[in-house]
């Protein structure tokens, strides 16, 4: 694996393979990796012949400074990891680096980034749009792999490559869980053992969701779930919602020929947990 930190060197390399016929998968990340990220990662080595990786905290996606602060970093193991993989490339820039300037780009993704992490996390997804687009112009990936974890943020994605006219194939790629049903995430790490221990029951209740949708309407359906998220006093519910798969507006009725999400927020203790279930 080569490590490059500036941005001249790896579109420099990074030209060459290409110059040369190799076709580049890109995984984007904020590090701190685990067996979520490694499968977006097989995926595109399978599908590629180069794999690129990045690892940027953004810090223009952060809407909280204490979030940003807190953020799990570990470089060595992410290291290791990447190698285990045989990833190829990895671009580790720091921020001066990526923003020599303030930042002041405004994209408009009109109501895609009105509710849900949107609502809840003002500025996130225009941060999000920024660096990945940046990234895009960096690697110039033939494909770029993302986990439907962030189900919101693949939307984002993909409205910002039509906007854009960005020639990348976005891979969707299924969500990774622990064996007790956890999304794996960054953010796990920060739980307590206590807190670790009941924060499969996001899951559970989702697969509960899941489980009712033929017996019930889909807003009884919603307050039942959001009731029983706030039954539970060990977690404070943000946002749970049912929305088409594309528009992400939340949906009023079942209908087969629409895909259908739920998607739900929740914080344990001082750590903020998303995830999600496909309906329909
Ligand atoms: P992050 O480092 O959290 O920004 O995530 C980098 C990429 O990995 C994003 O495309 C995420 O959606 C994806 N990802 C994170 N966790 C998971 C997971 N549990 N399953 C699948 N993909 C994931």
């Amino acid at each position: 694996m080569i490590t490059f930190s500036t941005i001249n060197e790896v579109t420099e390399y990074l030209n060459q393979q290409k110059a040369a016929g190799k076709s580049i998968g890109f995984v984007p990340t904020m590090g701190a990796l685990h067996k979520g990220h490694l499968e977006l990662m097989q995926r595109a080595k399978k599908e590629n012949d180069l794999l690129v990786v990045s690892i940027f905290v953004n810090p223009v996606q952060f809407n909280n400074a204490d979030d940003l602060k807190k953020y799990p970093r570990t470089p060595d193991e992410d290291n290791r990891k990447l190698e285990r993989v045989h990833c190829d490339v990895l671009f580790a820039p720091d921020a001066g680096e990526m923003y020599p300037e303030k930042v002041t780009k405004q994209y408009d993704f009109g109501q895609l980034d009105k509710v849900m992490e949107g609502a809840f996390r003002p500025g996130h997804f225009n941060g999000v749009a920024i660096v990945v687009k940046k990234l895009f112009d960096i690697i110039s990936p033939d494909r770029a792999y993302f986990g439907e974890k962030d189900f919101q943020q693949l939307a984002i994605i993909k409205k910002l490559v039509a906007m854009e006219k960005i020639p990348v194939d976005i891979v969707p790629c299924p969500i990774v869980r622990e064996p007790d049903g956890l999304a794996m995430s960054s953010r796990n790490r920060l739980l307590t053992a206590e807190e670790r221990k009941i924060a499969p029951f996001i899951y559970k209740t989702l697969k509960e969701a899941k489980l009712r949708r033929n017996h019930i309407c889909a807003n009884p359906l919603r307050q039942m779930i959001i009731n029983i998220f706030e039954g539970n006093k060990q977690f404070r519910l943000e946002y749970f919602d049912i929305v088409n798969d594309e528009t992400l507006q939340p949906i009023n009725g079942w209908n087969n020929k629409v895909g259908t999400v739920a998607c739900v927020a929740v914080w344990l203790g001082n750590v903020r947990l998303i995830d999600n279930i496909r309906i329909i």
